[in-house]
Formats: structure tokens, sequence, C-alpha cells
């Protein structure tokens, strides 16, 4: 079975994001998100949050997987027996740090080979922290995120930061 992990922090899940898990659906028999805490931002949703929203998106679909990890990536690539990363280039912008990253989880775990996919253009401008600005100032978001996405960032927004059970319908 051709396996790949797609990792990030999901902070939360777009539609950019679920375009390139469609995607990668298409290349790999079976695709692992694999929810991170990147250590230079402070996300707005729980892990678990993360996760479960995450997890509303694919319910229907058994090719794709959800996991949550606090650790290094090689080290859970390795513990997966998964040596394919994909990532998602939107712009030149996103370039070094993609580029850093590939070649330090290699240097890790040289059986490592990460697989970027260019954004489709009309996601090539959403992100994560758009959404999170547009949806605090009560902007529409309908087209960037998936339903249960709106909700879990209007309730977050009503209930404070403080952590909430997802519902998927
Ligand atoms: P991280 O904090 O690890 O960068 P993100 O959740 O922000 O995690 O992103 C995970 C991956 O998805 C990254 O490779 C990022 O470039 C990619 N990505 C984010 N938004 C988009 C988008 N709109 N189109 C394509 N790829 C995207």
């Amino acid at each position: 079975m051709n396996k790949a992990i797609y990792p990030g922090s999901f902070d939360p899940i777009t539609n950019g994001h679920i375009d390139i898990v469609y995607r990668a659906c298409s290349l790999f028999d079976e695709v692992t998100i694999a929810v991170f805490d990147n250590p230079s931002k402070s996300p707005l949703f729980t892990s678990k949050e993360r996760v479960d929203l995450i997890q509303c998106v694919f319910e229907e679909n058994r090719q794709v997987k959800v996991e949550y990890f606090s650790g290094l990536l090689a080290q859970y690539a390795e513990s997966k027996s998964i040596f394919t990363i994909i990532r998602g280039l939107r712009a030149v912008s996103d370039f070094d740090y993609e580029f850093q990253l590939s070649i330090i989880n290699r240097k890790l775990n040289h059986n490592l080979d990460t697989i970027f996919l260019m954004t489709d253009q009309k996601f090539s401008y959403l992100s994560s922290s758009v959404v999170k600005q547009l949806s605090s100032f009560d902007a529409t978001i309908d087209s960037l995120v998936p339903e249960a996405v709106k909700r879990a960032l209007q309730s977050k927004q009503n209930i404070s930061n403080d952590s909430q059970e997802i519902s998927c319908g």
C-alpha cells in the first residue's frame, strides 16, 4: 500500500488544505493527516478540536486517517513506517521554509522524501490565519472553510478561548 503523511498545524483546516488532501488521495492509497503543534504559532484550537474538525470533514473518506502527534515529524514517520511527506506550496514565500524543513527531515531520517503539491490557484491566498482574522471580524468565510469549521470559529469567538466539543452535523 502506497502511503503518505500530510503534516501541519491545521488551526483550523481550510479548503486549501482539503484540496491538497484530495489530490494526495489520487496519488496515494492512504493519506494520514498528522496534526502537529507548530512551536512558532500559538493555536486558537486545541489539538483535539483540530483533529475532530478534520475527522468531520473526512468522516466518509476511508483513504484518509487523522492523528495528533507531539514529537518530531521524522520520528513520527519512522514510527508509522511511512516515508513520504506531502506539503502544499502557495507562493514563492512558502518555498524557503518548506525547503529547509524538507532538508532537515531528510537529515533526521534519510528515508524521508517530501512531495510538494502546488495550491489550486483559487486557494493561493488562503491560510488558517486569514480565515481566523476574517472570522474575528464577522466577515463571510463560507467559501474558505467547511461548515463545521465555520461554526467552530463562531463559537470560539462567543466562548473566548475555552475548549469546545466539536459537532459535525
Ligand atoms: P504548518 O504550521 O506546519 O505550516 P499549516 O496548517 O499552516 O501547517 O499548513 C500545512 C501545510 O498545508 C503546509 O505545507 C502549507 O503550506 C499547506 N497549505 C496551507 N494552506 C494552503 C493552501 N491554501 N493551499 C495549499 N497548501 C496550503
